[in-house]
């Protein structure tokens, strides 16, 4: 609506009535338009403006009760208001303007009638001061707001500053961390793969293989997908009552190092190994991490140090034992030997005669096994025929065995040759056989069979034992009780027997498995309960050699002789043998129990034409008394006896190069053919000097 057609509130403060007449007589022509009202003081002007809303004040700048411009100053913010002052005073009037009046007029009479557009114009101009001063605020306000929003927007893009540093610092470090892990990841991922140990991630609560190592996959024979998804006991991987320990060990120390337990791998094989379990943190769950070392060769090898040192101790005592019975039988031998050239060809009591012969020859080969078995005897090996040790062992098998076990023994066509002290051989085979009639009470069956047999690199890893090469094979095998494997673990231990007391010495099969060892072969043995037994012997085959056979040297007729020889013994019972093989052939005897002795009695009798000289002998050895017998008479003649090999001999004792020697035990028909073919040299030597 337009507001200059609304009734317009006009104050008019005048306190002279003519001049108020005279105003209102001014708005009397558009009187319909305006609304006077007329105050005569000060007090009742401020109380109108008060009270009522004018759209314009009037007022006089002399007031009774004081100054128009008091009531600019308490009005003109709210009112615009007009100052009219009398002619002559219009420096009052623009003071009033200074106070904030609108607009001044001079009272004079064509004021008067002007005062309808005066008004209008104050209010015109109020009005544009008004809408000015609204834009102003207004722009003021929005300046304000502006430059709050600014400040605001600096604050939020600071902020957003640091925060994008803070990300950038972030990011970086998140990188970093990132390499770090994906680093060890793929450091662990490797190292978890192609670890030579074996490797698995288990959850802890029901032990569910979620990841294996490629050690674990070769070793238990299982496919991935056999085994992912599925527990360790599920698979069979863990026993149960083994699972048990673990999870009680777990519980108590938070982890496992080294637990020794059983691992079970497809097909019913059992590995021993070392446990180490730890555990880590998985996609933030806790899973075990385990590793397996498999200790299982290390536990045979350490078995068979403890066997092996087992058979060296006891090996000791049997060497002992073996040499004292060494020089029993020497007696017993030759005084078997001295009956047989007595005996006339044709006595009944010749027969006899051979049966203990033969059995102090077997008791003989029994105690070299016995040193074979301490390692200390010597093995007279070269190389034989096994096809004819077979055969030629097979008749004592068959006594040995007896009738109610049936023999069969199978040789190739071709002859196997190998290495061996035939007698030790034999004895292998004695034992075994007697081993195998044990195990039959009832009667059987027994094989022996030979083959040839080639070992390589497979074979030895399939089995477990042995070194590439060639081989004879000797198989005894026999349909007797058989063992468990409790037993079958320590047959070879010496002493070891399962026999009633009386009945089994335990030392068959060590000394067996001495004699094989010493021929650098291997032996096996695969039995089971109620079915039967197989040993089976390798022996590394060489090729055959034209002539190796040795044979027994043909017995010549034995030659007598008169000469005195000298004795030099400290076995008692040797030097009685030998003492009376040379005595009943003719030759006189004198005796010294050492070498000391053996130097003073051959000073004594210048008669002494040969000394047979024991080497290893008290107070003073074999050795030292020849040379001293030397430096008395350089060309005495010294026949030395010894036990030991020819080998050791020299090398211990340096006896000088040609030295006579002679083995015991002594046979006496090669000590006769000795004595003689040195004493006859000494007669032609001392014949030929006699002529020159
Ligand atoms: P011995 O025969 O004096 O007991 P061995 O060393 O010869 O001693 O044998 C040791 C043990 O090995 C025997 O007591 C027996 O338990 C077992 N044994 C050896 N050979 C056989 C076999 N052929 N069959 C069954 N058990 C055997
Ligand atoms: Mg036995």
């Amino acid at each position: 609506m337009d507001p200059s057609s609304q009734v317009k509130k006009i104050l008019i403060v005048e306190d002279d009535d003519s001049h108020a007449e005279l105003i209102r007589r001014g708005f009397c022509e558009n009187s319909e338009l305006y609304q006077l009202t007329v105050a005569t003081s000060l007090q009742e002007a401020l109380a109108s403006v008060q009270s009522q809303n004018f759209d314009i004040v009037l007022t006089d700048y002399l007031l009774p009760d004081g100054s128009g411009v008091d009531l600019v100053q308490k009005s003109a913010r709210i009112t615009p208001v007009v100052i009219m002052t009398s002619h002559g005073n219009e420096q009052l009037a623009v003071d009033a303007m200074k106070a904030g009046a609108l607009d001044y007029v001079v009272k004079m009479p064509e004021v008067f009638g002007a005062m309808p557009r005066i008004v209008e114009r104050a209010l015109r101009e109020w009005e544009l001061m008004l809408e000015h001063k609204q834009a102003e605020e207004a722009l003021l306000l929005q300046t304000r707001r502006l430059e709050h929003e600014v400040a605001e927007r600096q604050l939020a893009q600071e902020a957003l500053q640091a925060q994008a540093l803070l990300l950038q610092n972030e990011i970086a470090e998140r990188r970093q961390a990132q390499e770090t892990l994906r680093l060890s990841e793929e450091k662990f991922s490797k190292a978890f793969d192609n670890a030579p140990m074996i490797m698995t991630i288990t959850t802890r609560e029901s032990g569910t293989f979620l990841d294996v190592n490629n050690r674990f996959l070769e070793v238990s024979g299982w496919d991935r997908s056999e085994v992912i998804g599925k527990s360790t006991t599920e698979v069979g991987w863990i026993s149960s009552a083994d699972r048990a320990l673990l999870f009680e060990s777990l519980n108590r120390d938070g982890h496992i190092s080294g637990m020794a337990l059983n691992l079970h791998p497809r097909g019913g094989r059992t590995i021993k190994a070392e446990l180490y379990i730890e555990t880590i943190t998985v996609d933030g769950r806790e899973r075990l991490l385990g590793i397996a070392i498999d200790v299982t060769e290390r536990h045979k090898l350490e078995e068979q140090l403890r066997h092996s040192q087992k058979l060296e101790a006891v090996g000791l005592l049997a060497g002992g034992v073996a040499h004292d019975f060494n020089n029993i039988l020497t007696v017993i031998g030759g005084y078997c030997e001295m009956l047989k050239l007595d005996l006339a060809p044709d006595t009944p009591l010749r027969e006899k005669l051979m049966q203990i012969s033969a059995a102090a020859e077997r008791a003989s080969n029994l105690t070299r096994s016995l040193l074979a078995f301490s390692r200390k005897g010597e093995v007279k090996a070269a190389p034989a025929d096994l096809n004819l040790l077979v055969r030629g062992v097979e008749r004592f098998l068959q006594r040995i065995i007896g009738e109610d076990i049936t023999l069969s023994t199978s040789v190739p066509e071709r002859s196997i040759w190998a290495v061996v002290d035939s007698g030790q051989i034999d004895q292998v085979l004695m034992n075994l056989a007697a081993n195998a009639r044990d195990a039959m009470p009832k009667g059987g069956r027994l094989f022996v069979e030979l083959q040839h047999q080639e070992i390589d690199a497979a074979f030895v890893h399939a089995h477990g034992f042995g070194t590439p090469g060639e081989y004879a094979l000797l198989t005894v095998s026999d349909t007797g009780e058989g063992m468990d494997e409790e037993t079958r673990n320590r047959i070879f231990d010496p002493f070891f027997t399962t026999k009633v007391a009386g009945k089994g010495t335990g030392l068959g099969l060590a000394i067996v498995y001495g004699i094989v060892i010493q021929h650098k072969g291997f032996v096996n043995v695969y039995s089971e309960p109620g079915v039967g037994t197989t040993f089976r012997i390798y022996l590394p085959l060489v090729q055959p050699e034209k002539d190796c056979r040795s044979e027994a040297v043909a017995v010549e007729p034995c030659v007598r002789g008169s000469e005195t020889i000298l004795v030099a013994e400290d076995d008692p019972h040797v030097l009685d043998l030998v003492t009376s093989v040379l005595g009943q052939y003719g030759y006189s005897i004198i005796h010294a129990a050492n070498g000391a002795e053996a130097v003073e009695k051959f000073r004594e009798n210048d008669r002494i034409k040969l000394v047979l000289m024991d080497i290893i002998m008290p107070v003073m050895n074999g050795k030292e008394a020849a040379d001293q017998i030397r430096r008395l008479r350089p060309e005495a003649r010294i026949l030395f006896t010894s036990g030991y090999t020819a080998e050791i001999i020299m090398s211990r004792c340096d006896l000088e190069e040609g030295a006579e020697l002679i083995m015991k035990p002594v046979k006496p028909a090669l000590l006769l053919k000795k004595v003689r073919e040195m004493l006859d040299l000494t007669a032609q030597e001392s014949s030929r000097g006699g002529g020159t």
